[in-house]
C-alpha cells in the first residue's frame, strides 16, 4: 500500500500481516491435495491483505499460480516481479483485452465477443494468450451453458493467438455443504468436458474447487484447486475449522488515543445511542466505518485492552470508535488495543467480528480499507 515517504512513523491503527502464517497455510492446504496444483486466489487486494506482498509470499510457499478478478491486480503483480501464470477469474470488458494480453494474464472466456477480441489482441501483439473456458454449472454468474459448449468451441477454439489451456467451473453451494447440488454440478462439468473431448476440444487443466473443496473433497480437486479465504487462515465455514489447522494472517491493532471519565447519564457519541449508567471511563480508538470497521459494530462488538474484553459503546463513526474501559485496572491513554487477534489469553477472530456484523469473514478482511496501514512481518 502506498504510504507517503516523508512520514517517519505510522499511526496508531495498523493491520499486521503475518506472511509466515500465510506461507504455512499455503503449505498446509497443499498437503491436502495429491497431484493438483494450487492457485492462490488473491482477488480483492488479497482479501484485504495486499495483493503484491501476498502474491510473492504465496508463490514462495509453493503456489503454482495466482488468481485475481481485476486486470489491474494482475498488472500490479507483474510489476511486482511475479512471473507465474496469473488468472483473471472474471469476465472483462473488451477494452481491457489489450492489457490482459500485454501483461500475459490468463483470461477466463465465456463470451464469443471476448474470445474474438482477445484473439485480435494476441495477433496484434504477436503473442499466444492463455485462456480458460468457464462453464456455468449453476452459479449463474459467468460461463457458457453446458449445452452450448460444443457450438461455442466450434466458433472460437481455433482462433489464432489463443491457447485453450484450461476449463473450469465454480460451485454455487459447496460452502453450505450441499453435496447433492455440488455433486450434480461436478458431474455436469465432467460430462461437458467429455463431450467436448469427443468433438476434439481438449483442455489440459480442469479446475472447480475453492477452499471448501480443497479441504473437504479430494475427489473434486482435478488438476488444480483454487483456495482463497483458507490462505488467510479461515475456513469458509465453521464446520471445517476442525478439519484443517490454519493460522489467521491478519491482526488489527490500535491504541487508546484518549481516555476520559464521564459522569452517569452522559450521552456518548452521535445520536444519543449510548448513555453512561455510572461513572464510566470511555476511550477513543482511531478507526471507524471509513476504514471498513463496520457501523453494524455500534454498541455491538468488543476489543481487547490489557487482556480484557471491553464493549464498543455508541455509534461507530467515520474515523472513531468508543469503548468502555471502566473495568480495566490501571487503564491509560496509549494502551495497546487489539481489535482482531490475540492479547493476553484471549483472541478476537475475524469470524467473531463477522458474527457481530451479521456478515462473513471475507467481508471483515476484504472490507478493511487501504488507509489502514498494513505492516508486514
Ligand atoms: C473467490 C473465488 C475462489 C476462492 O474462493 P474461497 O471460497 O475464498 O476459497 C475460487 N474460485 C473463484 C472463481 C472465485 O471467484
Amino acid at each position: 500500500m502506498s504510504h507517503p515517504s516523508t512520514l517517519t512513523s505510522h499511526g496508531p491503527t495498523i493491520a499486521e500481516v503475518d506472511l509466515n502464517a500465510l506461507q504455512e497455510n499455503v503449505r498446509t492446504i497443499k498437503d491436502f491435495t495429491e497431484n493438483s496444483r494450487l492457485m492462490a486466489v488473491i482477488k480483492t487486494n488479497a482479501y484485504g491483505h495486499g495483493v503484491v506482498p501476498i502474491g510473492r509470499a504465496a508463490v514462495r510457499a509453493g503456489a503454482a499460480r495466482l488468481g485475481v478478478t481485476m486486470v489491474d491486480e494482475g498488472a500490479q503483480l507483474r510489476a511486482g516481479g511475479i512471473d507465474v501464470p496469473i488468472h483473471i477469474l472474471s469476465s472483462i470488458m473488451s477494452w481491457q483485452a489489450r492489457d490482459a494480453v500485454r501483461y500475459d494474464l490468463t483470461s477466463s472466456v465465456s463470451s464469443l465477443e471476448l474470445a474474438h477480441t482477445l484473439s485480435r489482441e494476441a495477433i496484434r501483439q504477436k503473442k499466444k494468450h492463455q485462456v480458460h473456458l468457464k462453464i456455468d454449472t449453476g452459479l449463474h454468474r459467468f460461463g457458457i451453458q453446458p449445452e452450448e459448449a460444443i457450438a461455442f468451441c466450434r466458433s472460437v477454439y481455433d482462433l489464432t493467438g489463443l491457447e485453450w489451456e484450461g476449463i473450469y467451473t465454480h460451485f454455487s453451494s459447496a460452502d453450505e455443504g450441499d453435496w447433492k447440488t455440488t455433486e450434480e454440478q461436478f458431474a455436469l462439468f465432467l460430462e461437458t468436458i467429455e463431450k467436448l473431448k469427443e468433438h476434439g476440444y481438449h483442455f489440459p487443466i480442469r479446475h472447480a474447487g475453492a477452499s471448501t473443496i480443497a479441504i473437504e473433497r479430494k475427489d473434486m480437486h482435478l488438476e488444480m484447486i483454487r483456495p482463497g479465504i483458507a490462505l488467510f487462515g479461515y475456513t469458509p465455514e465453521e464446520r471445517q475449522s476442525e478439519m484443517i489447522s490454519l493460522k489467521p494472517v491478519m491482526g488489527l491493532k490500535s491504541r487508546l488515543l484518549h481516555v476520559r471519565e464521564l459522569p452517569p447519564n452522559t450521552s456518548v457519541g452521535y445520536g444519543n445511542n449510548y448513555v453512561t449508567k455510572d461513572y464510566e471511563k470511555i476511550a477513543v480508538i482511531p478507526i471507524g466505518h471509513g476504514d471498513g470497521y463496520h457501523r453494524a459494530l455500534s454498541n455491538n462488538g468488543e476489543m481487547l485492552v490489557r487482556g480484557r474484553r471491553v464493549p464498543i459503546v455508541g455509534e461507530v463513526s467515520l474515523d472513531q470508535t468508543l469503548i468502555d474501559v471502566t473495568a480495566v485496572p490501571d487503564v491509560q491513554e496509549g494502551d495497546a488495543v487489539v481489535l482482531m487477534g490475540s492479547q493476553g489469553a484471549d483472541t478476537i477472530s475475524a469470524r467473531e467480528i463477522a458474527g457481530w456484523m451479521g456478515s462473513i469473514v471475507d467481508e471483515v478482511l476484504a472490507g478493511l480499507k487501504e488507509r489502514v496501514e498494513r505492516i508486514y512481518e
